[in-house]
């Protein structure tokens, strides 16, 4: 093991060997196989012609629609039977009829529908709206299809979830597919991750509440048709336990490789510490290669550490299988995954963290210049690491409040020391290991025997 900046040679050598040993264990074959694979890419794609007013009001159901119109549900439904509203039906769904309100407004001007409660006047409103529908249709004819479907959505630009529904909207925040997918959570990624030149999908959906199933990541295409799924985790053995299948997602990024596009997500077990780093295929779905790591991973960066063509994927987080509180670490893994993580880089834990039974977590990951910074935070204070990107230790600087926390934990009796220089100096020292540690171990405990 080796410690410390003052011993940085021996450091590089360990990465320099770390990297050699590259033999190339790739590919692990997984359980999650895509379950639908391809669909034709045979969307339409619609041009623009006409200007559009840059908000539009959607209204999505027959509840909206009678609202909008001042009217009951039924009224509605029994005036679109005589003179059909102009709706829109993007979703598969069709029991979600859509139309913008400026084009209800519009319609209702036209159709003269309101206010007609005697019979013949619908029998003539209808002749009328079916001579308009006559026009509208001969003016499409001579003037090019848009103009029947001015509206029409353009390319996927971002998605939000309401509900366990996924809605896709283009850049002018029209819509371009809704679907219900139950478990649906957080934000949708809208990315081009095949390389195909249109936008897909990727939603990750919850684990269910009683554990009964795992979470999975979900890829639609960008016209809402599910391209695959791919489902976190696997039942395993690790450490002498053995663990259930049921992982929860927590990052997924688009990733360009030597190999094509891929998807790359980080999921959790639901319960205990396995984390599992997956490299997926993204035009199939299926599992590429694998990465676990013995604790969970908070942060996620894709960047060049290398200074080669393809970024590196750099992950932080915190080792602690088994019992203990388990120390931060920095993860640097090549992509693809090679059997062996490309640097290993594990934290002290401050003797703050100790007595206040916090986790150590590296819950910060930045960008600083050309170097990385990793933050451990505990009780308010934060121990910020910065290292180059060759991941050597550039420089270690406590949050200005770390003085006072100390104090306060020592007047507090949790503590039985000042903070003094050899604490600070021990706090500096920072661990490399060709793979990954168990992060509760005693030789572990020793490395930082002075300070934690
Ligand atoms: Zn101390």
């Amino acid at each position: 093991m080796r410690v410390g900046n003052q011993r940085r040679n021996r450091q590089v050598a360990t990465w320099r060997d770390a990297a050699i040993c590259r033999d190339g264990a790739v590919g692990i074959p997984g359980l999650s196989r895509a379950e639908r694979v391809c669909y034709t890419r045979s969307c339409t794609r619609t041009t623009m012609s006409d200007p559009v007013p840059a908000e539009r009001r959607l209204l999505r159901s027959w509840k909206s629609i009678a609202a909008h119109l001042e009217v009951d549900v039924r009224t509605a439904q029994r005036w679109h039977k005589k003179t059909p509203l102009p709706l829109h039906r993007p979703s598969l769904e069709r029991s979600h009829p859509v139309v913008y309100a400026d084009e209800l407004d519009r319609w209702i001007r036209e159709s003269d529908v309101r206010g007609q409660t005697a019979p013949e006047r619908a029998r003539r409103g209808g002749r009328r709206a079916l001579a308009a529908a006559v026009i509208v249709v001969a003016i499409a004819l001579a003037g090019g299809a848009y103009i029947l479907r001015p509206e029409r959505a353009g390319e996927p630009h971002r998605a939000v979830i309401d509900g366990g529904v996924v809605s896709v909207l283009d850049a002018r925040d029209r819509e371009c597919w809704r679907r219900t997918v139950e478990g649906a959570s957080g934000a949708p990624i809208v990315e081009d991750v095949d390389g195909d030149g249109r936008k897909e999908v990727l939603v990750d959906v919850a684990a269910s509440a009683s554990g009964a199933t795992s979470g999975r990541l979900q890829c639609f295409d960008a016209n809402g048709r599910e391209r695959w799924t791919f489902v976190y985790g696997r039942a395993r053995s690790w450490y002498g336990r053995e663990f259930s299948a049921t992982y929860g997602g927590r990052f997924a990024r688009h990733i360009r490789t030597p190999r094509g596009h891929a998807v790359l997500a980080v999921a959790w077990h639901n319960l205990w510490f396995p984390a599992q780093v997956a490299l997926i295929d993204s035009a199939s779905g299926a599992l590429a290669a694998e990465y676990w790591h013995p604790g969970g991973l908070r942060e996620l960066a894709v960047m060049n550490l290398d200074g080669d063509e393809f970024d590196e994927v750099l992950l932080a987080g915190i080792n602690n299988p088994g019992r203990g509180l388990g120390h931060g670490v920095l993860v640097a893994l090549d992509v693809p995954f090679t059997s062996r993580e490309l640097a290993y880089v594990v934290l002290p834990r401050p003797d703050a963290c100790s007595v206040l039974g916090e986790i150590p977590f590296v819950n910060r990951l930045a960008n600083e210049g050309a170097n990385v910074v990793a933050g451990v935070r505990c009780g308010d204070a934060t121990w910020l690491y910065t290292f180059n990107r060759a991941l050597e230790l550039v420089e270690m600087r406590p949050s200005d409040n770390v003085t006072a926390l100390h104090r306060r934990l020592h007047q507090q009796g949790l503590l039985d020391h000042e903070l003094g220089d050899e604490e600070e100096a021990c706090l500096r020292h920072v661990a490399w290991f060709p793979t990954a540690p168990d992060g509760n171990s005693a030789s572990l405990a020793r490395l930082w025997a002075k300070c934690e």
